[in-house]
């Protein structure tokens, strides 16, 4: 109970803030005309934590000439609040930091930052190379540009290593890649492909939302382009849509920027602050689902009604000598192939028999998910050795025992 007021300060701030000052040069102007054009300098030596909201379409320049003088590949010129603003070039600074990149480009979702790949580089006549496990939407956008816009797409085996050389073509323009894949999680040889489609002039990209900038790093490794889904870790709240090419490749960049600009892709600032937020935290966050992640995988490797656990840092795992090489951390992610003895009915029924575990895509927040997958319909390159039911878990920030019960519960109740 507060038993006295009298001692408490107020800070002292001057009310009311100084005057608007437009009056003094020029005619008196009504308030509604002063409150569009206010004379509110912020306060210089403004020093706080968080970068500041810059919300704006239009972005005032101070006289013609320079606007006249822009040129759309420099970055260091506001122009437009779709291109850039403070806090998205802020946001996007520390993603190159974090990828060891040198230039990011923000998009509405990782998605449409896939897509700006596919806008930027691929052509009619092009021919491209997609892994088997690529993340589905991909996968439609590639048949989409096949279909309509004399596209040829071919895939392949994602454990192909050095051998993509045997795939290449004079016409082979970008290769992706995905590492792991986010539902079947085999892990491919990066760098071996990175290697092969350099010396050959060949793009490579990278779907490493996986990986979040924080255990694997594929700049490094020779690949051009990583896209990350920042809707996933980076957001950590389930709350923002939002995407991310990085490159260290000053003319990808240019040219991903000028496809972004033309078909008008660009993000908001609110959305920006709201995952600059979470982005000092992911580490630390990834590191917790990591923990438990790994506990459970190796907890459910135990039980009797799972015969494959697909954890990259576990020896069932295709590729996992490859990841052991190149990635330092698994965050939450991994899958479980059900025994074939249970139906897909039975395991759609422990997966709706979860109480913590909550059905929905997407994943990198708080909260554990879990989804089962029918992967034999998923691919065409390769066939899908595991006849069990996969059902892919997202392991949260929840108490890791409070999680093992759950799962316990459910298998008991619907497999037992
Ligand atoms: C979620 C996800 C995407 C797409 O992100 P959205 O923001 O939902 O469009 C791309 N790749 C992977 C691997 C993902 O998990």
């Amino acid at each position: 109970m507060l038993s006295s007021t009298a001692s408490i300060r107020l800070p002292s701030v001057q009310f009311p803030l100084p005057a608007l000052a437009m009056s003094d040069a020029g005619p008196k102007l009504h308030p509604q005309t002063l409150s569009i054009h206010p004379d509110d300098q912020i306060t210089p030596g403004w020093t706080a934590v968080p970068v500041p909201v810059a919300r704006a379409s239009t972005v005032l320049f101070p006289d013609l000439a320079s606007i006249r003088a822009l040129n759309w590949r420099d970055d260091s010129k506001w122009r437009y609040g779709l291109h850039a603003t403070p806090t998205s070039m802020a946001l996007a600074q520390r993603l190159a930091t974090l990828e060891g990149g040198k230039h990011t480009l923000l998009h509405p979702s990782g998605l449409s930052s896939i897509t700006n790949v596919y806008l930027a580089f691929v052509h009619p006549g092009d021919d491209i190379l997609i892994p088997d496990n690529a993340y589905s939407p991909n996968r439609e956008l590639a048949d989409w540009y096949a279909k309509h816009h004399g596209v040829s797409v071919r895939y392949f085996d994602p454990m192909i290593g050095a051998k993509i050389a045997d795939l290449l073509q004079d016409n082979t323009k970008l290769i992706w890649l995905e590492a792991p894949g986010s539902v079947t999680m085999e892990v491919p040889d990066v760098p071996a492909i990175a290697q092969v489609a350099r010396a050959k002039g060949i793009l490579t990209a990278i779907d490493s939302t996986y990986a979040a900038g924080l255990s694997f790093r594929p700049l490094e490794h020779g690949v051009d382009i990583v896209i990350q889904a920042l809707t996933k870790y980076q957001s950590g709240g389930s709350d923002i849509l939002m995407g991310a090419t990085v490159t260290s490749n000053a003319d990808l960049h240019a040219e991903l920027k000028r496809a972004r600009m033309i078909f008008g892709l660009g993000v908001s600032s609110d959305d920006c602050s709201l995952v600059l937020r979470s982005l000092p935290t992911m580490q630390v966050r990834y590191e917790a689902h990591d923990r438990s992640a790994l506990a459970l995988a190796r907890w459910l490797k135990t039980r009797p009604e799972v015969d494959v656990v697909l954890h990259p840092a576990l020896p069932d795992c295709p590729g996992h000598a490859t990841f052991m090489r190149d990635f330092t951390a698994a965050g939450g992610l991994f899958s479980i192939v059900f025994n074939p003895r249970y139906s897909s009915a039975q395991v759609d029924a422990f997966v709706e028999g979860l109480r913590l575990f909550k059905l929905g895509y997407s994943w990198g927040g708080a909260l554990s998910l879990a989804l089962p997958y029918n992967v034999r319909t998923m691919r065409t390159a390769t066939r899908w050795p595991h006849d069990g039911v996969l059902v892919r878990l997202f392991v949260g920030l929840e108490d890791e025992g409070d999680l093992r019960a759950d799962i316990e519960q459910s298998l008991t109740a619907h497999l037992g």
